[in-house]
């Protein structure tokens, strides 16, 4: 009995121990099962989170998408805006700023028909300058529209405002009106408003109705139409600057032919007056040589004895024939050299040596009024190009004229120096000088300066100018230089 009490106590105690067991394991299960739950719930929270987020992520990328698409579009109409706006404000003629606009370039800008009426106001029309898109009739229409609602194109004229269905900028009743006559679902119409002349409008629409568009579309245009504005104002400018160049050059051309005209009037008068002179001349040389020669007969006495005071007046009229026919042989040489029938015979000369004859020949002169004439020449400006009779009368003329206008004892200078490849001679002396105003007339023909000294002086006005002739075709040129009163520089040049 009490082995068996015992295996009972045992077994119940093994049960026991197999309950506790159980039970432990049981619990520590039920735990696991617990975190496991825990788990679970928790990974599906993430779970609906990521979803979540993954719903997010594919909604910005779509809208991200959407907005590169407007952008790309906006970039492409603005590229369309800028390329157009280069072009439009390069063209100066009013009918081409229109032809720039193409289909193509309306298509970047989301357009695709277009059209644009200027006012003229003088005879109230519209006139068309723009259509892409509008069959020749249905324009036709579209512009007796116009006339229709005259008063609201007007108003869009005046008044620097868009029509638009795009912004709605007018009453429901009119938007729809206007998209009804120019067949479209959408469009913008803006004024076009240069500061001067005629104003119009250009009017965009589409008739694709899955492209919306936006505020920035109109914007577009506003812009568009502005430009237009702008180079239409450049374009009339232009004009206006053009005629008036053109009228200027009408008149400058006309006054050049009726300069022309009268330079060669000029020109035949003058020659004529040298054909005169050299005629008269002529004329003048013939009976002079009769007088001179029946003098020298008289004088010789080869008709009888002459008493002295005959032979006085016979001597006096010799010096004055001789004077006289001096006179006519310069005219006569005056004449020739303007005609240019005088040839000069340039040859390489020794200026020096032109000098010192000229020195010799007036020697007497310069001895009587005790006058010094001094020759500066350096070896470098010798040598010239030039005819050696004609330098010489141009030298003997002008030292003559500073003997003459120069007091005794005064000084004359002849210097040459080289300028460049030509050699500049001066003539100068210290005598009573020429006033200013007369530097330029002395070398016109039988100009003398009206002054006590030339009173007194002889002359016939024809040296200078016939100084200026010779050293002309010469290719030279002459000038004076002078301080009333001081002395005188005459100056010119001639080619080495
Ligand atoms: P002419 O000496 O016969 O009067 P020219 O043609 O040689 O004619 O000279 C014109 C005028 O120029 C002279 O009358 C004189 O008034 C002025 N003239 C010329 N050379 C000189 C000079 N060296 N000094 C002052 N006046 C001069």
């Amino acid at each position: 009995m009490d082995n068996e009490n015992r295996l009972l106590d045992l077994l119940g105690i093994a049960s026991l121990g197999t309950i506790i067991f159980l039970s432990v394991a049981l619990i520590s299960k039920i735990q696991k099962i617990k975190q496991l739950l825990e788990r679970v719930n928790k990974l599906d929270t993430a779970l609906n989170e990521t979803d979540e987020q993954a719903k997010l992520i594919v909604r910005t990328d779509i809208e991200l998408n959407k907005a590169q698409e407007e952008l790309d579009k906006k970039i492409t109409g603005l590229y369309t805006l800028h390329r157009l706006s280069r072009e439009i404000s390069t063209t100066l003629e009013e009918k081409q700023i229109f032809e720039k606009i193409d289909a193509a370039s309306l298509g970047e800008l989301g357009f695709s028909k277009a059209l644009a009426f200027m006012r003229d106001e003088q005879e109230r029309k519209f006139n068309a300058l723009l259509n892409i898109g509008y069959p020749e009739e249905d324009k036709e229409a579209i512009k007796l529209f116009l006339y229709g609602e005259e008063r609201l194109f007007l108003e869009v004229l005046s008044g620097d405002n868009t029509l638009s269905s795009i912004t709605k900028t007018h009453d429901a009743r009119i938007i729809e009106k206007v998209k009804a006559k120019f067949n479209c679902v959408a469009f913008v119409i803006a004024p076009i408003l240069p500061k001067e002349g005629n104003k119009g409008f250009i009017f965009v629409g589409t008739d694709n109705a899955d492209v919306p568009l936006t505020e920035g579309d109109e914007e577009l245009i506003t812009i568009l139409a502005s430009q237009i504005g702008q180079a239409l104002e450049n374009a009339r400018l232009f004009e206006k600057t053009w005629s008036a160049q053109q009228g200027l050059e009408n008149k400058i051309r006309e006054r050049t032919r009726e300069l022309s005209a009268a330079l060669e009037e000029v020109e035949t008068v003058n020659r004529r007056k040298t054909e005169f002179v050299s005629n008269v001349s002529h004329e003048l040389r013939t009976p002079l040589t009769s007088i001179k020669g029946y003098a020298s007969i008289l004088l010789a006495g080869k008709l009888g004895e002459v008493p002295p005071e005959v032979r006085l007046r016979l001597e006096k009229i010799n010096k004055h024939s001789d004077e006289l026919a001096q006179f006519v042989n310069d005219l006569l040489d005056i004449a020739r050299l303007e005609s240019g029938r005088v040839e000069m015979k340039l040859a390489e000369e020794n200026l020096e040596k032109i000098a010192e004859e000229v020195a010799d020949l007036l020697s007497v002169q310069l001895k009587d009024k005790q006058l010094e004439l001094a020759l500066e020449i350096p070896e470098e400006a010798r040598k010239v190009q030039a005819d050696y009779s004609q330098i010489k009368r141009v030298l003997i003329n002008l030292v003559n004229n500073a003997v003459k206008f120069t007091p005794a004892q005064g000084k004359i200078k002849i210097t040459g120096q080289k300028v460049d490849n030509q050699v500049q001679v001066d003539v100068s002396d210290t005598g009573c000088g020429i006033p200013r105003e007369a530097q330029d007339k002395i070398f016109h023909e039988f100009y003398r300066v009206d002054n006590p000294i030339n009173q007194q002086v002889k002359g016939t006005g024809l040296g200078l100018a016939m100084v200026k002739n010779i050293i002309e075709a010469h290719k030279g040129r002459v000038w004076a230089r002078s301080l009333p009163g001081s002395g005188t520089t005459f100056s010119f040049i001639l080619p080495q």
